[in-house]
């Protein structure tokens, strides 16, 4: 009775008056009836289409209404953000698809081609499909990932698409049909057997995809089971999500946002902290006035929401644009929480930022903005040891060095252990650094 008084106070709160939007969405069949791509020329038009026969491409209709600025198109970081550049692929795979596209090669031919593209932009980086998997009773639970002792990741298969998709996605092969790709599960009763077996769990993560593409009814069936007493070691719930960037009337005008609510005020009447992980990349994302209306509603309803995004070329790579999210975040009432280094996978090449350069933007945003919005740890790389965060340059004995610690570590030990890299302009990613100090291993490499 309680959850339901409240969800009619936040109801008041942020009364809405507008009818319910419908969610209509495009994919890469339906790129020729996006309005306003025809300001587009036929050519770059062409090269959207090969690159969306690569990469997964999916856009609904308020990210193109509201999100993204026509008038500065191609430039707009929200449309590179939607939208297949054509420096997504490498200039000898764009050329191999177009002529595939143009000669309209018969079906099973070009998906072959399809298929060997995809294989080369290397579509699981740090080993995610082998290694994270765990085994329960010497079966393995599909759809769950432990690698950090305190965190199981859940991903409930309803869940496995997004309301747009991000064209740096490092779960791109997910999303674009490769059945054995996929890591998914059908239901939580599997999660609710290795939770029983695993006391020293605190935290289950539902990620995607994005788990708020799910009905209310769905995801009240997964979460519903862990506020069981049995799972009273597990204290925080996380949703990893885009929905307040990609869909905010989720919370707001959807049939079944007030249920939403209801049932997050339910897993805080349960005594566990309900953390939303909400991905940003620019303070436009923050704009839109429905968009602050589902943040309003959210954290009315007690959920904290954390926000964690990629460092990317094209789309973010400026303090200023840090600095401005950041404090936005703030005063909306979400606490940065990560700035990530983009992966090694899909068009990574197009989005990278060399570390050095990431970590100057870091600082140069930081410095921008006072103490209460320097939450934000980073730049952090999801690496297959742990995640490392680039804590900056500096000098020791004459030698120039990259400062790095283990924010999280596949083994517990290595937790918060600095260590240092040679200096290197170019690197992008951890395995690209060498030890500094004329040292042969990272610490992490010795067993
Ligand atoms: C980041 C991450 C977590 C959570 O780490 P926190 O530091 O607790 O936020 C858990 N599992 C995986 C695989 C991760 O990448
Ligand atoms: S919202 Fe997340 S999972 Fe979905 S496409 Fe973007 S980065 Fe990928």
């Amino acid at each position: 009775m309680k959850t339901l008084d409240s969800a009619v106070a936040i109801h008041e709160i942020t009364q809405h008056t507008a009818t319910p939007e419908r969610f209509r969405v495009y994919t890469a069949r339906q790129l020729d009836q996006i309005p306003q791509l025809r300001q587009l020329s036929e050519q770059q038009r062409f090269d959207m289409r090969v690159v969306a026969s690569v990469l997964p491409f999916r856009v609904n209709q308020y990210v193109i209404d509201q999100l993204i600025d026509w008038s500065a198109v191609p430039e707009d970081p929200i449309f590179q953000l939607t939208f297949p550049q054509r420096g997504m692929l490498a200039p000898e795979h764009f050329e191999r698809v177009a002529r595939a596209l143009r000669e309209e090669w018969p079906a099973a031919e070009f998906n072959a081609l399809v298929a060997e593209v995809r294989h080369a932009l290397n579509p699981h980086p740090a080993g995610q499909l082998e290694h994270n998997i765990p085994q329960l009773d010497g079966e393995r639970v599909e759809g769950i990932q432990h690698k950090y002792r305190e965190t199981v990741l859940f991903f409930p298969s309803s869940g496995q698409v997004c309301h747009s998709y991000c064209t740096f996605c490092f779960r791109w092969a997910q999303f674009v049909g490769d059945k054995d790709l996929r890591i998914a599960a059908r239901e939580s009763s599997r999660l609710c057997d290795y939770l029983r077996a695993h006391p020293q769990v605190t935290d289950v993560l539902v990620t995607g995809g994005d788990p708020l593409v799910m009905k209310t009814r769905n995801l009240r069936a997964c979460l519903e089971p862990l506020l069981a007493p049995e799972f009273d070691h597990v204290r925080t719930i996380r949703i990893g999500t885009k929905a307040l960037t990609f869909w905010p009337q989720r919370f707001v005008t959807d049939e079944d946002a007030d249920d939403l609510l209801a049932l997050f005020e339910e897993i805080q009447a349960a005594g566990k902290h309900l953390a939303i992980m909400a991905h940003y990349n620019h303070w436009r994302e923050l704009e839109p006035t429905i968009a602050r209306q589902a943040i309003a509603r959210l954290r009315a309803t007690g959920a904290q929401i954390r926000a964690q995004g990629p460092l990317l070329a094209h789309i973010n790579d400026d303090p200023a644009v840090w600095a401005r999210l950041w404090q936005t975040q703030v005063e909306l009432g979400i606490i940065p929480y990560y700035m990530f280094v983009e992966r090694d996978t899909g068009a990574r090449h197009y989005f990278e930022v060399p570390l050095v350069r990431a970590w100057e933007i870091y600082r140069e945003a930081i410095q921008r903005v006072s103490g209460i919005a320097r939450t934000a740890r980073g730049p952090s790389m999801s690496s297959d040891p742990g995640k490392v965060e680039i804590q900056g340059v500096t000098e020791i004995n004459g030698e120039k060095v990259l400062a790095l610690r283990m924010i999280q570590g596949r083994n517990p030990d290595w937790v918060q252990r600095p260590f240092f890299a040679r200096y290197d302009e170019q690197a992008t990613w951890l395995n690209h650094l060498q030890p500094a100090f004329g040292e042969e291993r990272f610490f992490f490499e010795q067993d």
